[in-house]
């Protein structure tokens, strides 16, 4: 057992040091998963053996409380800047007047936060932000969720090694797209986003939101005598280095470099604001030493911002598959970091209001991660008589009225109708928490859409047998299998309907609560504001957002629709009181179970309406301790926490 699930670990982590790190997978996701899967299996029916270096420690979510302080045991400094070749050249004066021979090496200066991390024995102990640079705060948790950074090393070394946690372009790109269509403020920039992203308590968000390092220095005492021998050390020691530096012999070839990589910084998949000139010796370092702030032997060169001034000729509305409509502004033409622009985001309505952004205005454009540039600010010296933008609203797409909710920063078109969201409908409404239509998934979803078959949801209870075998790919058993789920959907209780219809703000959960109370989809239809606002687990927000929903009339028409075409409008389930039994409690369970499989337990105590979580806190309400149970039964104790055992989850 022990073994097999050693060698687990160690090849889960090659293959996955080979997909985060080398970017070059060796096996396809699929066995992955599958090998991951039986990992977790026997690491849930083994709490006791799970390894520290275990991937699982990368995903399991954990709820923080704060983050404590941490002091650092080598200070962190900071860099003294240049912004011209003069200034690069002082800098190399005084280094050569001392040390004539000495030799740089350029390093890229990422675009994020620095972070320290702290290995014991091989293991990651700590990791933590800079703060003032003598203490940070530490946020090893967070970190820990960053993939390429290793939970053990290759050798049982004591070392602390710093660098630079950042966002790449894509992550940034593939997060402010979730975040517009959601109606929510965008990450200004990539740094923003991965200082935003280390500082959640949610450990969750951080394995999604896709950060990644490079390490450059080795801060407790080492054994390299240059830098480039650091960055070979740290390689070695399964860290992400950057290998894009570059080793100078003089300040003239600091500076070609320099010029280099600003004719290509565009293309780099991450943010960078300049070139670290470092001294390449670290003997050298030593004798240079520190000024109260900063070393001697290095110096930064940032860039120039890449800032333009255009002025704004007009501004295209456009709705996203989520309903959320954005503003583009249409500029005169400007070169921004090496491409013309003529186009830059407004974000939202809510931004264009609080910047005061005008037709025809002067605004300085900026390009934000990658290639999409922004408006940051209107030029007010060379405001004139502009007139305020008109802001549509009616939606660009359906010409329904469009919705500004209080906690949304952007316009919103909610008619189920709306043409420009009906293919992301449709695949919510598919999908396995809602109506869970086997083989309606969005590929196929793109096929009804091109065949021209649907044109709203309901559309799809229309689909024959014929209709369906005149898309490509589709034989008779295909076709059969595809409608016949689709006729299975009809009779589904109609909570299901109700999540499917992607009303905003409303889950699965909600639609549960929803239409126990109101047994029906056309009854809730006609509930007023304060009644369903009333309601355990609903409140005003989604409340306000079914009003408006069932007001409109395009939900007026597909309800209509669905019940004529023979959909279930009813609901079918239990009632409230037989099923929830721990409803709305917090249980965390421990130890080892003796009949129970851990999934299992955790599976009935959802089932009872109980959230199972992996750590005690002063939220938790319950423990369930089995045998060998340890530090979180102790913390229990401590917090004063009823602990029961394994015969009482039997007995539930
Ligand atoms: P500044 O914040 O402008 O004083 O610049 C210092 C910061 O640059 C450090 O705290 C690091 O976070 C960051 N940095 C990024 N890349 C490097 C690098 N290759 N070497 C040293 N510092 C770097
Ligand atoms: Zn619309």
């Amino acid at each position: 057992m022990k073994d097999r699930m050693n060698d687990l670990v160690n090849q889960l982590n090659q293959y996955a040091d080979a997909y985060y790190r080398l970017d070059r997978p060796v096996v396809s996701d699929a066995e992955y998963d599958q090998l991951y899967r039986e990992l977790v299996e026997l690491e849930e029916a083994h709490p006791d053996l799970v390894l520290p270096n275990s991937p699982s420690h990368r995903v399991g979510g954990k709820l923080l409380d704060g983050f404590s302080k941490y002091q650092h045991e080598y200070p962190l400094y900071s860099l003294q800047d240049a912004f011209s070749f003069e200034e690069l050249e002082t800098f190399d004066r005084r280094i050569r007047k001392e040390f004539p021979n000495a030799t740089y090496i350029c390093e890229l200066k990422i675009d994020g936060l620095s972070i320290s991390l702290t290995y014991e024995a091989g293991q990651l102990v700590v990791g933590a932000t800079r703060g003032d640079g003598s203490i940070g705060e530490n946020i090893t948790e967070n970190l820990k969720r960053v993939q390429d950074i290793p939970l053990t090393l290759p050798e049982a070394l004591d070392i602390t090694v710093r660098g630079e946690c950042y966002m790449p372009k894509v992550s940034f790109n593939r997060i402010n797209q979730i975040r517009q269509e959601a109606g929510e403020v965008e990450f200004a920039n990539p740094r923003n986003a991965a200082a935003g992203t280390l500082r959640q308590l949610d450990t969750r968000i951080v394995a999604k939101r896709g950060l990644a390092t490079f390490l450059y220095q080795e801060a407790s005492p080492t054994e390299a005598d240059s830098q480039s021998h650091v960055l070979d050390k740290l390689t070695k020691l399964g860290f992400v280095t950057n290998q894009d530096y570059h080793l100078a012999e003089t300040i003239q070839d600091v500076w070609d470099f320099i010029q280099d990589l600003a004719s290509r910084r565009e293309t780099l998949p991450y943010d960078i604001d300049g070139v670290v000139i470092k001294v390449n010796n670290l003997a050298i370092q030593d004798e240079l030493g520190f000024t109260i702030k900063a070393p001697r032997w290095a110096i930064a060169y940032k860039f120039p911002a890449e800032e333009k001034e255009a002025e704004i000729l007009s501004v295209d509305w456009t709705v996203g598959r989520t309903g959320v409509v954005t503003p583009t502004a249409n500029l005169t033409p400007v070169q921004l970091a090496g491409t013309t622009v003529s186009r830059a985001t407004l974000h939202n309505v809510d931004y264009i209001a609080e910047k005061d952004i005008r037709l025809h205005d002067t605004v300085i454009v900026y390009k934000a991660g990658d290639i999409i540039p922004a408006v940051l600010s209107v030029v007010q010296a060379k405001r004139d008589q502009q007139e305020p933008l008109i802001i549509p609203r009616e939606c660009p797409s359906c010409g329904s009225e469009l919705c500004h909710y209080e906690d949304e920063v952007a316009l919103r078109c909610i008619n189920p109708l709306c043409p420009a969201q009906l293919k992301s409908k449709l695949e919510h409404f598919s999908s396995r928490d809602a109506m869970n239509i086997a083989g309606l998934g969005s590929s196929i979803v793109e096929k009804l859409f091109s065949a021209n078959l649907v044109h709203d949801v309901a559309d799809i209870y229309r689909l024959s047998v014929e209709d369906l075998l005149t898309l490509e790919g589709f034989k008779e058993k295909s076709a059969t299998k595809l409608y016949q789920a689709i006729q299975a959907s009809k009779t589904h209780s109609a909570e299901r309907l109700l999540f499917g219809l992607g009303i905003r703000h409303v889950g699965s959960k909600a639609s549960k609560i929803l239409l126990e109370t109101f047994t029906s989809i056309p009854n809730l239809a006609k509930a007023d504001l304060e009644e369903i606002a009333t309601l355990e687990g609903i409140g005003a927000v989604i409340a306000q957002s079914v009003t408006s929903y069932f007001a409109s009339e395009g939900a007026k028409v597909l309800v209509a629709e669905l019940e004529l075409l023979g959909v279930n409008l009813t609901y079918l389930g239990h009632s409230l009181a037989t099923d929830a039994l721990l409803s709305g409690m917090t249980i965390v369970l421990t130890g080892k179970l003796e009949r129970l499989k851990r999934g299992e337990a955790k599976a009935k105590l959802e089932r009872l309406g109980a959230t199972v979580t992996g750590s005690v806190s002063k939220k938790t309400n319950l423990v369930v301790a089995g045998s060998d149970a340890g530090s979180k039964l102790t913390k229990a104790q401590e917090l004063g926490i009823e602990v029961r055992d394994e015969a009482w989850l039997e007995s539930l």
